[in-house]
């Protein structure tokens, strides 16, 4: 039923880098095939990461400015007051969980998950990002106890300067909303779309299309299965993490947090390989009432600087003002290399 619709088209040019010769340029529309919105793949292998070395910021002075650092997290930070967290803060492993000095909503945390500044992406170890993920998962759980029409759960992390992270510490963005955002809300409205048409999850039916055609089928632990998107939503790629039978907050237990850390860590590990240094990630959870056709997910896309001299933004007109993705990769490309990693 997961239709896969794109569309090719042209451009003819006279090509100064061959004596003038007449040269057709193909662009490739695609449709995503839940929400049907459309992005584009074109300019291959015109833009490429470069890697860049973070460690030079790790410096006693900005530390000092930190206040993620642990010099700085008890004073500088914010706690929750004690009616809804009786520490302030909340703590597992290297995390320590706190309210956003500037929230984005009713319940917006940051998971600090580590002690040092800087954690480049080979550090980013299993144990870190589990424990992160861990206590955002924790959050939920206490202010689902108090406030239950709260629907929305989601994490999102910036990592990086590209992904338009403001501090280099390494930290989760932990929201609880009533209000989902626009790719949330429309997701959620077309897999229930899908779901009276078909009777049937599209989650599951996407994870089971994409394992038979291969493709964008990267590989698949336990309960979950790894993907590079159809229609991504980034410069460089999209990928995703599904959990088909894994809905609520309420469904998610130690071994899916570990699954989910474990299929980031060879994501990163592919990442590494390509000098991907930065991303963002979304983690979507379904709604209570909407368990038979939401799954867990997790979007991750890779952020980078289009080139290392004016380090401009990959994000730009076409995605700002037109709101249209635009990628320079193919998925079934990264698909092939990604593999290696699993
Ligand atoms: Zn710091």
């Amino acid at each position: 039923m997961i239709d896969f619709k794109s569309k090719i088209v042209t451009t003819t040019i006279m090509d100064p880098r061959e004596d003038f010769a007449r040269k057709v340029i193909e662009t490739e529309v695609r449709f995503d095939p839940l929400t049907g919105d459309s992005g584009r793949l074109a300019h291959f292998g015109i833009y490429r990461p470069h890697k860049e070395d973070f460690s030079a910021w790790d410096t006693p002075e900005n530390r000092s400015r930190c206040p993620f650092c642990p010099s700085n997290i008890e004073t500088l930070t914010p706690r929750y007051p004690q009616e809804l967290l009786p520490q302030g803060h909340l703590h597992r492993g290297e995390t320590t969980l706190l309210p956003n000095i500037s929230p984005y909503d009713q319940f917006s945390a940051l998971a600090v998950m580590s002690r040092n500044h800087v954690v480049p992406l080979k550090n980013l170890t299993h144990s870190l990002i589990k424990d992160a993920f861990g206590a955002g998962l924790d959050f939920f759980q206490i202010i689902a106890a108090k406030e239950r029409k709260l629907a929305y759960h989601i994490i999102s992390w910036n990592y990086m300067p590209p992904s338009g992270g403001g501090i280099i510490h390494p930290h989760l963005q932990v929201i609880i909303s009533d209000l989902p955002g626009n790719l949330y809300r429309k997701t959620l409205e077309s897999s229930e779309r899908y779901f009276q048409r078909y009777r049937q999850n599209f989650w599951q039916e996407l994870c089971n299309t994409e394992a038979e055609r291969g493709e964008r089928f990267i590989g698949q632990l336990a309960r979950s299965c790894w993907l590079s998107a159809y229609t991504p939503l980034g410069v460089m790629g999209e990928f995703l993490g599904v959990f088909p039978q894994i809905h609520t907050i309420f469904d998610v237990d130690e071994t899916i947090i570990d699954e989910l850390a474990e299929g980031l860590k060879r994501l990163f590990r592919y990442f590494e390989s390509m000098d991907i240094y930065s991303f963002n990630l979304g983690l979507f959870f379904a709604p209570a009432g909407s368990e038979e056709y939401y799954s867990l997910h997790a979007r991750i896309i890779p952020r980078f600087f289009l080139n290392p001299i004016q380090r401009p933004p990959d994000v730009n007109a076409l995605q700002m003002v037109l709101q249209e993705p635009f990628t320079v990769v193919r998925p079934e490309v990264q698909c092939i290399e990604a593999k290696h990693f699993w």
